[in-house]
């Protein structure tokens, strides 16, 4: 469960590598993930868990 103890940051939703990562909550277990900005705005479309936590660039 601790995906933040590795230096390089990717998308957990496509698995792709970004050089900017966007903080966000999108399930019911309030677990925070990287996402990139096109998973990002397909996760979030009517989605009453969605929470934004903040950009993140390398
Ligand atoms: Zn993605």
């Amino acid at each position: 469960m601790n995906k933040n103890s590795s230096r390089t940051k990717y998308c957990e939703i496509c698995k792709i590598d970004y050089s900017t990562m966007y903080r966000i909550q999108f399930q019911p277990t309030k677990e925070w993930i990287f996402s990139c900005k096109n998973c990002l705005s397909i996760v979030k479309k009517d989605n009453k868990f969605y929470r934004y936590g903040g950009t993140w660039k390398k």
